[in-house]
């Protein structure tokens, strides 16, 4: 992995550098850079470069250290198919299994001199007479032809604005900012939040900490994880034996896909409501006690908001030590989190377990398109992109996992695979016909656009009852989830068309 010269070149006095030209940029290295930089590889597109803020690669799995982090989904779908993963150690892996993945990958598909970390993208403009994109980086400056936004969804972590949290004299960190150095065994923890970050990690701090405070806002739905180590006679067999491997990777694939029936389409609340039943056993098996289980139990339909799994959720609210707070958070003083009855709670330290900045995010203020138009601008009524990878004014760019492209019932990584194949088709078909631009029509996203939103209202993200992330909060509209199946996704993105685009030839 290469890091480029820094930052305060310029400053220093030096001659700005001139820029590397390459014929794809490709912003950000987690799941889905490093797979556009692997396809891309293997469809013969060898000049590329891809630029990563942090200093390693990795996403998700990097930055969601917290102590408990890891998938939930079956591991057989949370791997590129075109470089399986047939030795995850446990159904669900964790983090760190998926970011030893996501390294193997780039030294498998030779990705490490094509990186450069410690670069984060401050500016990528759109030139209108070069036909190419400039893209300014701390000290340094690329050019490309092509432009792959694969920065996350969900990356830019949510701080709540609780006054007074400025004020607090402990350690205050996000689940996805967690602080390795932190001691908090035997102290007072306040955990604020109750999502899927949460109910992973509450249950490690109870463990140690000598106090928890778990603040809720509203309960989740919580099902039973189904989570069991892999022996080593199982992973072997899926090294040896392909077919098994796929087999088994087929038979999650549908599996997931049917659990969409909970979610949309016209049955979706009789079997949301048969699965609700279901958590509402696992809730009280767990939790005898009435007035406990009371608070924890949701007030909106199962799948309105991300469906938990968890077996040891419940039972940490029980143990001795361990507080359900669910009066809101009034303010934060330098030791203490005091809620609105005025209760103050004394803290040593502060875990935000308080989510993403989904709808408006913050690399969409860096992003130009045609006549200096900005992509926040753009989305200023909420995120869209036409099959949720292009936009219209933003010639030459591709988004990935981008908006709509959220699952509630299954594995990101297929909606991706899908993702990546159409940019590819679209990058061989420009190569083959000699074409130097496209950009979408905005009449093409609109149609797209309606046509998702119709969907999405027969759906529980919007029918549920609940105000949860998947909601841009200025229009109340679902630009984070996509309403359908995998399926009817890759069909949809199967070949890249250039009927309801505007393409430019080469020569000019
Ligand atoms: C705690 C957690 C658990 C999850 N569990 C699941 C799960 O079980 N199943 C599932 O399908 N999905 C899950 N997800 C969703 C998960 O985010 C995706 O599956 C996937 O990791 C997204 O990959 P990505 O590459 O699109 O985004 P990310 O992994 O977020 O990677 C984006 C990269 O872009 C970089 N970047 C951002 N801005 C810039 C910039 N300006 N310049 C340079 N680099 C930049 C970031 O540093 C980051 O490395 C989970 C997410 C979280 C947060």
């Amino acid at each position: 992995m290469n890091t480029p010269p820094g930052p305060g070149a310029e400053e220093r006095g030096h001659a700005t550098p001139p820029a590397e030209e390459h014929h794809v940029v490709i912003i950000g290295a987690g799941l889905s850079g490093l797979g556009a930089a692997i396809r891309l590889r293997q469809a013969g597109i060898e000049d590329f470069v891809v630029l990563e803020r942090s200093h390693d690669i990795g996403g998700t799995w990097r930055d969601n250290r917290y102590p408990g982090a890891a998938c939930d989904v079956p591991g057989h779908l949370y791997a590129y198919s075109f470089a399986p993963a047939p030795s995850w150690r446990s159904t669900l892996p964790t983090a760190q299994e998926i970011h030893g993945y996501l390294r193997r990958c780039v030294s498998d598909f030779g990705l490490g001199r094509r990186l450069r970390v410690n670069n984060e993208v401050r500016e990528a403009r759109w030139d209108e007479t070069e036909g190419r994109w400039h893209v300014r980086t701390d000290g340094h400056r690329y050019l490309s032809r092509f432009l792959v936004m694969a920065t996350g969804l969900l990356s830019e972590p949510h701080v709540p604005e609780l006054p007074g949290l400025s004020t607090f004299r402990g350690p205050a960190f996000h689940t996805a900012r967690w602080d390795a150095t932190c001691a908090w065994a035997g102290k007072r923890v306040a955990l604020i939040g109750t999502g899927a970050s949460a109910v992973q990690c509450a249950p490690r701090l109870a463990a140690s900490a000598g106090a928890l405070d778990v603040y809720q806002r509203s309960p989740a739905w919580v099902l039973p994880r189904l989570r069991r180590p892999v022996p080593a006679v199982e992973r072997s067999a899926y090294r040896h034996i392909p077919h098994l491997r796929r087999l088994a990777r087929t038979g999650v694939y549908w599996l997931r896909e049917s659990w969409l029936l909970c979610f949309a389409g016209p049955a979706h609340r009789w079997f949301g409501t048969a699965v609700a039943a279901l958590a509402g056993l696992h809730l009280r098996r767990q939790v005898p006690e009435a007035e406990l289980r009371r608070r924890l139990t949701p007030s909106y339909r199962l799948g309105c908001k991300r469906v938990l799994l968890s077996n040891d959720y419940y039972p940490t609210l029980r143990r001795a030590g361990v507080r359900l707070v669910t009066d809101s958070i009034a303010e934060i003083t330098a030791d203490s989190v005091v809620t609105r009855d005025g209760t103050a709670r004394p803290a040593d330290v502060i875990v935000l377990a308080t989510g993403f900045t989904v709808d408006e995010p913050a690399v969409a203020h860096r992003v130009t398109g045609r006549a200096g138009r900005c992509l926040s601008d753009a989305w200023s009524g909420g995120m869209a992109a036409d099959r949720n990878i292009m936009v219209p004014g933003f010639p030459n760019m591709f988004l990935l996992l981008g908006p709509n492209s959220g699952l509630g019932h299954t594995s990101l990584t297929l909606l991706l695979e899908a993702q990546l194949d159409y940019v590819v088709d679209c990058l061989t078909q420009l190569a083959r016909r000699r074409l130097a631009e496209v950009d979408v029509l905005p009449e093409t996203l609109e149609a797209f656009s309606d046509r998702l939103q119709r969907h999405m209202r027969r759906t529980v993200w919007v029918r549920g009852g609940c105000h949860s992330w998947y909601l841009d909060s200025r229009t109340g509209s679902n630009t984070a989830v996509w309403p359908r199946s995998v399926r009817s996704y890759r069909r949809l993105t199967r070949h890249f068309r250039t009927d309801g685009h505007r393409v430019r030839a080469e020569d000019r």
